[in-house]
This record gives structure tokens, C-alpha cells and sequence, in this order.
């Protein structure tokens, strides 16, 4: 009997979630799905394609545009981590700018475009071994997935996360414009007509506040263990 299972892990931006979830993918040896690249890399496509700016935004041409865009997940054999393609082309990098950060949710507000990515996150989860982390994975793309966390973290520390990270790669980026897309985003993330981010009923809570990735790894796993060793 296949003990593979499905784990769906949502919450707020810069909670840990990502980091986490490939954490445990490489344990488990089961594959990585981060959704937000998703969106992220629609918001990449809108961008070049002057759909969408900060002073203007043509949804509908967007919504037009959708038969002409791909968005699909290959593995990339330097670091073993399924990422995002558009239209056959990695575009990692170019995803993670503050400028594809402060209008993605903007994006992710169309629910022609959601419908699209819940179907190619169907098709990734048919085989189960998935760990997927998002913003409706557990209430809307995997209701049923075996096991759902949410986690959350106090806006400040997720703020305080995010901007180490970028200032890594961006030296002219400021602490409080990570702060103010942070806040942004949780805003219009919470409160869309669409798969809403909200805890499902059976998610697991889990603060991230005050906790290291390793102690975050053991309690995750603590409750992984005993549903994937049950039908061995
Ligand atoms: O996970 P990440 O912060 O990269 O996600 C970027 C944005 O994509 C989120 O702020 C949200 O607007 C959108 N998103 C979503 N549904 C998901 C994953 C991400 O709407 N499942």
C-alpha cells in the first residue's frame, strides 16, 4: 500500500514556509510545489507585457493572453529543486524582485487565471509524494490533503526575514519597503473574493515567531511521522 501522502502548507509571506517545505521534501524525497512562483511568474508575464504597472492594470488583456501562457515545474539538476518555467523558461530569479512582489497579489485576484494554476497543481498532486505551500492549498487545491499546516509569524520578524534575504541580492532595497509590500500583500491576500487566504478547519497552527528552522523541522515532522509510517 502507497504511504505517500500530501502535505499542503499555507500562511502569510515570509512565515518559513517555503524554506521548510523544501526541507522536508529532500527528508521525505518527495517533490516541492511552491504556488506562489506561480503567480509569481504570471505577474513576470504581465509585466513585459505592459498588462500590469503600478498606475494601471488591463485584466482583461490578461485574461485574453491566458491561452498563450505555460506555466509548468522541471527539475533543475545543479540543486535537485522543481522550479517554475514560463512558456518552456526558467525564470527563477527574475520572479523574487520587489517589483513582480508589490503586484502580485494583484494578479493572484483573477479567477480565470487561479482556475488554470489549480489545475496544474491537480496534475502535480495525482501522484501524491507532494509537499505544496501557498495560500489555499489546504481550503481550496487539496481539501483533502492528508496533512495541512498553517503557519503564521508576527508581521515585523516576517518583514525582518524577507528583507535579509533580499538585501542579499539587492543592496539599494529597504527594510521598510519590504515591511509596506508585506503588509500589502497580506491585505489584498486575505481579503480577495477568490480562495481567500484563511486556515482550514483541520489545518495545524503553527508561530514561527519564536522558533528555529530545525525545531519548526522536528514539530512538522512530529506530526508527518506517524501518517507515513502508518501503512508501511
Ligand atoms: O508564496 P509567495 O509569497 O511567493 O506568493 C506570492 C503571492 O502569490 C502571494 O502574496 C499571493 O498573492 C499569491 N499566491 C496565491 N495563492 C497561492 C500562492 C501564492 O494567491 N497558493
Amino acid at each position: 500500500m502507497s504511504n505517500r501522502i500530501i502535505i499542503a502548507i499555507d500562511g502569510t509571506s515570509s512565515t518559513g514556509k517555503s524554506t521548510l517545505a523544501k526541507r522536508i521534501s529532500k527528508k521525505l524525497n518527495y517533490i516541492y510545489i511552491d504556488s506562489g512562483a506561480m503567480y509569481r511568474a504570471l505577474t513576470f508575464y504581465a509585466i513585459k507585457k505592459k498588462y500590469i504597472s503600478t498606475s494601471h492594470f488591463d485584466k482583461f488583456k490578461l485574461i485574453n493572453d491566458i491561452p498563450n501562457i505555460s506555466i509548468d515545474f522541471r527539475n533543475n539538476p545543479e540543486n535537485n529543486n522543481f522550479e517554475v518555467h514560463l512558456n518552456g523558461v526558467p525564470y527563477e530569479i527574475n520572479i523574487r524582485s520587489l517589483e513582480v512582489s508589490n503586484l502580485v497579489s494583484e494578479i493572484a485576484t483573477i479567477d480565470e487565471l487561479r482556475k488554470q494554476m489549480v489545475n496544474v497543481q491537480h496534475f502535480l498532486g495525482n501522484s501524491k509524494g507532494v509537499i505544496m505551500d501557498g495560500r489555499d492549498i489546504g481550503t481550496v487545491v487539496f481539501p483533502n490533503a492528508e496533512l495541512k499546516f498553517f503557519l503564521e509569524a508576527t508581521t515585523e520578524l516576517r518583514a525582518k526575514r524577507r528583507f535579509d534575504e533580499l538585501f542579499l541580492v539587492d543592496r539599494n532595497i529597504t527594510y521598510d519597503q519590504v515591511l509596506d509590500n508585506i503588509k500589502l500583500r497580506d491585505n489584498q491576500d486575505t481579503n480577495r473574493k477568490h480562495s481567500p487566504l484563511k486556515k482550514a478547519n483541520d489545518a495545524i497552527l503553527i508561530n514561527t515567531d519564536n522558533l528555529t528552522l530545525d525545531e519548526l523541522e522536528l514539530q512538522l515532522f512530529s506530526y508527518i511521522n506517524p501518517l507515513i509510517l502508518k501503512n508501511l
